[in-house]
């Protein structure tokens, strides 16, 4: 049955690390630019794993991305004109990041945020669990677990620092599955 859809939406993207989330992303922004859309990607500033001023996977596709320290920041750089704003790594983003995405989606614009939607110990991470609230659209990814090599919803920390967030040190996880997983006391 075919649906009218208006223009303006949320598209959210999520899953363990390595469930391909960035993978998928970078698919959306390819496709969105052969549509001759204009796309602006933004990406938390704290998340350096491979470059400053781009999205890449762990399977080095990448793509140029705005650097942005807070939704604040985000705000200032937001082109007017663009048809489609992508987001990565969107846990890391503050509150603010959902005022800014019902303004977009409220006058047109397709959004696309792709982050984890659980921290290491297998908890809600940040704004995610509003976002998904908020979503037209979910995609949940799953990555394989890296002990027993079933579908894997989670990311298990490795090293032990404290602390939530532990940035750029995708050799400090590995993807498990919820039976694998194990929540450090
Ligand atoms: P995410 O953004 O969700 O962390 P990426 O898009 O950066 O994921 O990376 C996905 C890629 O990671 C896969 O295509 C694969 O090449 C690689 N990879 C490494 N470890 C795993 C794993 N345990 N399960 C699935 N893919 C993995
Ligand atoms: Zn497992």
């Amino acid at each position: 049955m075919y649906v009218h859809q208006r223009q303006g939406s949320l598209e959210v993207i999520c899953g363990p690390m390595f469930s391909g989330k960035s993978e998928e992303l970078i698919r959306r922004i390819k496709r969105a630019i052969i549509a001759r859309q204009r796309v602006q990607v933004f990406k938390p500033a704290l998340d350096d794993r491979y470059d400053v001023s781009a999205i890449a996977s762990h399977s080095q596709r990448k793509h140029d991305a705005i650097p942005v320290k807070d939704s604040e920041e985000l705000r200032r750089h937001l082109d007017p004109e663009a048809e489609v704003v992508a987001l990565d790594e969107v846990q890391f983003l503050d509150e603010g990041l959902l005022a800014v995405i019902d303004g977009l989606a409220a006058r047109g614009v397709r959004v696309i945020a792709a982050g984890l939607d659980q921290d290491s110990n297998g908890e809600p991470f940040g704004i995610m669990p509003i976002l998904l609230a908020k979503a037209e659209y979910i995609t949940k990814l799953q990555a394989i677990c890296m002990v027993c090599g079933a579908a894997a919803g989670r990311t298990q920390r490795l090293v032990h620092t404290g602390g939530q967030v532990l940035v750029g040190a995708a050799e400090a996880y590995e993807a498990r599955c919820r039976h694998c997983h194990e929540i450090p006391d």
